[in-house]
């Protein structure tokens, strides 16, 4: 069922909250075919998996974090945060409302990051110069970002001191306990200290002593906060979908990605209450689900038509470094090289470039003691 391109007055309006990884797949898709409007906080997106390889190589980003008009080029994008949405219209914090035919809503997880991509890059030049010049840095949290960045560490500074302190009883909870004891082993075999258990009150840090809840001192000449971040539908919670958010927070949807009880706002991405590992592969599938679903019903097709997202297999890789992962697949786990070579070299920025149309650019890795 084609929707024509070019028929102006025929168009729907679409408006997408969130251009992360499943909004800017949505609104790159439908661009030719709706009016369509991208709501985002800032002014890019930003590959997220890329984040911890930035820091210890500032250059990355300039490839991971990219401006919204590079791959969306025919459509609306409003930089600021929405705050309020009603039956038929959205409000941004700017205190402009804009109306729509259909609503994606894609607001994944809150991270204040800045708004403009230029000053995200000095961000990243920020946290590169504070990690050479310390001896000795901690990481408070042993998820997925605090594994990655303690892999980032040991490999490109293995001269440095890292300890890696984590609240809960095992590193990777969201995967499974074998592969949660590879990591540790790999991590201690890098001569990174982890401390399972035990919580950081960084407010009582003084000169460079930080202490634990279980009384232990850890000596850091300065620390990165990598624990979980909220789901971003705190705004949503005064609005008429405040009903459509369950016990956690999360978007209740139905299998067409619907919200649920709602027939013209989807919801994709983290923000979702579907029961699987919140990954961006995840996020994609919905997006292009979505994407179909709004195709068909722009077109004049039947809802019952739509189509219906099934969550696949639990399948997650986290690096450990430029050539190691630790994976979760299906039926087993894997650690070393193999999990290495499908994500730690170029960490996916090229094939995600491709995706939204964009050249992959050089992934040469630079030293990090030269910076060629
Ligand atoms: C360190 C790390 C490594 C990861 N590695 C992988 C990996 O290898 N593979 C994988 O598949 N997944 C990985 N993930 C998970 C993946 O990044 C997330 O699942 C994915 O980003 C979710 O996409 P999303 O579109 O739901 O939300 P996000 O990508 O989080 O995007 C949310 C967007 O909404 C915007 N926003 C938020 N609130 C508002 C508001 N009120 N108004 C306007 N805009 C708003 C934000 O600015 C952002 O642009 C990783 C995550 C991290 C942190």
């Amino acid at each position: 069922m084609a929707v024509k391109e070019g028929a102006k007055a025929e168009k729907k309006k679409v408006v997408v909250i969130g251009g992360g990884v499943g909004g800017s797949l949505v609104v790159k898709s439908l661009q030719f075919i709706a009016e369509v409007v991208l709501i985002d906080q800032k002014e890019y997106y930003e590959i997220p998996w890329a984040a911890l390889r930035a820091m210890v190589e500032p250059s990355v980003a300039e490839r991971s974090v990219i401006y919204h008009r590079d791959y969306f080029t025919h459509g609306q994008i409003v930089t600021s945060a929405a705050v309020d949405i009603t039956e038929s219209g959205v409000l941004t914090a700017d205190g402009d409302l804009y109306s729509y035919d259909y609503l994606v809503i894609a607001t994944g997880h809150d991270d204040p990051v800045p708004r403009d991509r230029g000053e995200r890059l000095v961000h990243y030049e920020a946290e590169y110069d504070k990690i050479k010049s310390a001896n000795s840095i901690l990481i408070v949290g042993g998820g997925p970002t605090g594994v990655e960045l303690a892999g980032e560490l040991a490999v490109d500074f293995p001269e440095k001191k890292v300890t890696l302190v984590h609240r809960g009883s095992r590193l990777l909870e969201f995967i499974s306990p074998k592969a949660s004891k590879k990591t540790l082993d790999w991590l201690v075999s890098k001569k990174v200290e982890v401390i399972l258990g035990q919580s950081v009150d960084l407010d009582t840090m003084s000169d460079g002593i930080y202490r634990t809840s279980g009384g232990e001192t850890v000596r850091a000449d300065c620390h990165f906060v990598c624990v979980g971040k909220p789901i971003g539908s705190s705004w949503l919670q005064q609005t008429f979908l405040k009903d459509s958010l369950d016990s956690q927070g999360r978007l209740m949807v139905d299998k067409h990605l619907r919200v649920k009880g709602r027939e013209r706002a989807f919801a994709i991405g983290d923000i979702t209450d579907i029961e699987e590992i919140k990954q961006g592969y995840a996020a994609h599938t919905h997006a292009e689900i979505a994407v179909k679903n709004l195709k068909l019903l722009m077109s004049g097709g039947r809802a019952s038509k739509m189509s219906a997202y099934k969550p696949g297999p639990a399948l997650a890789i986290v690096s450990l470094g430029r050539k190691e992962a630790v994976a979760q697949f299906p039926f087993m786990t894997a650690i070393g090289c193999f999990p290495g070579k499908i994500k730690s070299g170029d960490l996916f920025v090229g094939m995600t470039r491709k995706q939204l149309g964009l050249k992959p650019l050089s992934s040469k890795p630079k030293s990090p003691s030269t910076g060629k």
